[in-house]
């Protein structure tokens, strides 16, 4: 049940900024379903002591609480970032979505260690002679 809610949630928030970087309307069913999310109780930070070590994060469901962190996240970052820094990656076997936050903005894979590095080796053996 949590599984199904938690893909169907996944689902909305890529519809969601898919449409955030198209510049089109966000569909009402998908804006109700995400701030729906979000109202659910977040995960509780508890004080045990000094320093951020002695944090603990309660609870009383903590897989509807971090369902409720990732549609809040979700909101936050609709409303707040340029949907100019949202990218797709270009890696040719991957169709992850990322934040650029570089100052360049010239970021092109979901992550260097994995779409960034077959990249270059891609483009060596293209390059390297044949022999
Ligand atoms: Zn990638």
């Amino acid at each position: 049940m949590q599984l199904g809610a938690l893909r169907k949630l996944r689902e909305t928030i890529y519809r969601l900024v898919r449409a955030a970087m198209t510049g089109t309307r966000f569909e009402p069913s998908d804006l109700a379903a995400l701030n729906a999310a979000a109202t659910a109780p977040d995960l509780i930070p508890q004080l045990n002591g000094h320093g951020a070590e002695t944090v603990k994060w309660n609870s009383r469901d903590p897989v509807d609480a971090a369902t409720s962190s990732i549609a809040r996240d979700a909101v936050l970052l609709l409303a707040r970032v340029s949907a100019k820094r949202i990218k797709e990656c270009e890696g040719p076997d991957c169709s992850l979505l990322f934040l650029d936050e570089s100052q360049s903005s010239r970021r092109r894979w979901c992550s260097m260690d994995r779409c960034g590095n077959l990249s270059k080796i891609h483009t060596y053996r293209r390059r390297k002679p044949q022999g």
